[in-house]
């Protein structure tokens, strides 16, 4: 199976330490991680930037200027988000080079933007969460509108709550958006009943599971919920929103997959046979790099070999019969 990554040190322009007292912050140090787990063997496609055009699709023309004008320094925007001198530039490419990821996927080739600042806590008129633009919704905004593109499935496996990207398309039906994150953590929002709105609805999918879960949580919930809601959706693409803070290790939460848990979830979406576009959200644990590896795997075609699972919490099972009745496929 051909696939490849995009990355730059261009993404290792936008640094700040975090102020002292506040915890983590998102920093380039992350990317060096991730870059230590993408096997040697895999081609490296250059970064392409996004236009001005691109990202006003779904954000404010007053919001991009604005994050121009704060560029041009280094602040902190909210509690954890900050901009440094190069920011608006390297927010850019991450948008543009998830765009890029999209289009070889759409071409054959299943490709991983190892892109930052992310982007899915980043609304239209706001960032949040170490996002600046919502790399994910700038690129499916783009190629809906000039490839031969009708439909898009996003899968959001961050620890967190995609909030940016559900709020960009929550009223469309040509894009699927299904979330899995830890129950109430940042930001708050992504419950069972947020479900689209308008020609939308149903279109939206909140998979919240109790800190602890596992491996066999992630999976019942992809197995039961997200692959029939996405066959359904009949998408012409999947774009990961792939943040692995849901390590067992990460310091942002409490979940417990393992890195080659990454690998099984990425082999379930290719059993869908569509094409598949990754872009890189969070993850901040030790063993971030190799669940970047597991993924790279699946990608090309090595299969985990699952040995057991286990069970699902008896919650994930109620969970996954409500989403079933609340869906519409
Ligand atoms: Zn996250």
């Amino acid at each position: 199976m051909r696939c490849s990554a995009i990355t730059g040190r261009v993404f290792a322009k936008h640094d700040m330490e975090a102020p002292p007292g506040s915890g983590q912050a998102e920093t380039s140090a992350r990317l060096r991680e991730v870059l230590g787990g993408l096997p040697g063997d895999i081609p490296v496609r250059p970064p392409v930037f996004a236009t001005a055009a691109d990202i006003e699709r779904v954000h404010d023309p007053s919001y991009v200027r604005w994050i121009r004008e704060m560029s041009r320094g280094s602040c902190f925007l909210d509690n954890n988000t900050y901009v440094s001198p190069s920011s608006f530039e390297v927010a850019l490419a991450a948008a543009g080079s998830t765009r890029a990821a999209i289009e070889r996927a759409l071409d054959g080739e299943n490709c991983f933007a190892l892109v930052r600042p992310p982007g899915h806590h980043a609304e239209p008129d706001r960032q949040m969460g170490f996002c600046i633009f919502n790399n994910a919704a700038v690129a499916v905004a783009r190629v809906l509108c000039d490839r031969d593109c009708e439909r898009v499935a996003v899968v959001d496996w961050d620890l967190h709550h995609g909030n940016g990207t559900q709020k960009i398309f929550y009223s469309s039906d040509r894009v699927l958006f299904c979330s899995v994150h830890q129950t109430n953590s940042f930001p708050g929002t992504g419950w069972p009943d947020e479900i689209g709105a308008g020609r939308g609805k149903g279109c939206t999918i909140n998979a919240p599971l109790a800190p602890g879960s596992t491996l066999a949580d992630y999976m019942r919930i992809f197995s039961a919920v997200f692959v029939p809601a996405i066959r359904a959706h009949r998408p012409d693409l999947i774009l990961v929103s792939a943040g692995q803070d849901a390590l067992a290790d990460d310091p942002h939460g409490r979940m417990l997959l393992s890195p080659s848990d990454y690998g099984v979830l990425t082999g379930m979406l290719l059993d869908l046979d569509l094409p598949v576009a990754l872009t890189l959200e969070g993850g901040y644990g030790p063993s971030h790099g190799r669940a970047i590896a597991a993924i790279f795997a699946a990608l090309r075609g090595r299969r985990e070999e699952n040995d057991e699972p286990g069970r699902p919490h008896d919650r994930t099972v109620a969970l996954a019969e409500t989403l079933q009745k609340l869906i519409r496929y």
